[in-house]
């Protein structure tokens, strides 16, 4: 009989470990990401790079390939592919699993933090809070910020330049991490930095900033998640995926 050939919706660390551990169990897979950034860390075995097309796109591919089964592990912000897995794989049939490292909703401090739902009220928050914002939402939600900080000496951190050109009191910082808690104290003390702001990305490769905030005793404004797709299954751990391949 044959085997699963599941396509792993990437583009984040989790997913890197789990393309490691489905070649190491000869699972058949083809990891895509969707060309975002300019030099990205591709994971072991076959990647495709780039939209689908929607979901009708991706039911196509899911189609063509012989996809049996989907491991959505994109980042916990990439709300729109999340969405468009779901809507193509219960058209297709086809079961989906979710890998979403967990928020930080339970870490040390965040009862603390200010906790908004989305990007405008983080800006409006980071402009209530304090004249010096370090920035840490990704290049694609700078958009949201500009208005309401547009006055603002900000420190935008990203990975790739942005497309829209930011207000000349802003300062844009490219770099992908990984990040130290003694750099993060530096910036902080360097750009006399007065509020971080940050998404609930989870997870440790950007941990050391808040642990920074914390040391620093600067207001933090997270943005929430979003409510996940209510049918479908999450696991926050790769060795759970291959669990819920082979039961
Ligand atoms: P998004 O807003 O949810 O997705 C927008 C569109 O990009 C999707 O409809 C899809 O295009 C395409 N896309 C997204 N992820 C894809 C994938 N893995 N493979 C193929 N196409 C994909 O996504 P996003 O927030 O821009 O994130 C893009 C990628 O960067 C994701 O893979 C995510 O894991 C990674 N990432 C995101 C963040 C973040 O903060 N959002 C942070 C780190 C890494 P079509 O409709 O044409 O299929």
């Amino acid at each position: 009989m044959r085997g699963p050939h599941v396509l792993l919706l990437g583009g984040t660390g989790e997913a890197r470990d789990l393309a490691r551990q489905l070649q190491r169990a000869g699972i058949a897979f083809e990891s895509s990401l969707a060309g975002r950034v300019a030099r990205p860390k591709l994971p072991v075995g076959e990647v495709r790079i780039g939209g689908f097309g929607g979901v009708d796109g991706l039911r196509t591919h899911l189609r063509h390939r012989g996809v049996t089964a989907v491991v959505d592990a994109t980042h916990p912000f990439a709300e729109g592919m999340t969405r468009n897995a779901a809507a193509a794989c219960a058209a297709e049939g086809v079961p989906l699993l979710r890998l979403a490292r967990p928020g930080w909703s339970d870490a040390p401090g965040a009862d603390g933090w200010h906790w908004v739902d989305d990007h405008d009220a983080a800006a409006q928050r980071a402009a209530d809070l304090g004249e010096r914002p370090f920035l840490t939402v990704g290049r694609q939600a700078l958009d949201r910020f500009v208005g309401p900080l547009a006055e603002s000496a900000v420190l935008a951190r990203v990975v790739d330049p942005p497309e829209i050109a930011l207000p000349d009191t802003w300062t844009l910082l490219l770099n992908r991490g990984p990040y130290v808690l003694e750099g993060e104290l530096a910036l902080i003390d360097e750009h006399r930095l007065d509020v971080v702001v940050t998404k609930d990305s989870g997870g440790t490769h950007t941990w050391p900033k808040l642990e920074a905030a914390a040391q620093r005793s600067i207001p933090v404004v997270v943005v929430r998640r979003s409510d996940p797709a209510p049918d479908v299954p999450t696991v926050t751990d790769p060795d759970a995926v291959l669990t819920w391949l082979r039961p």
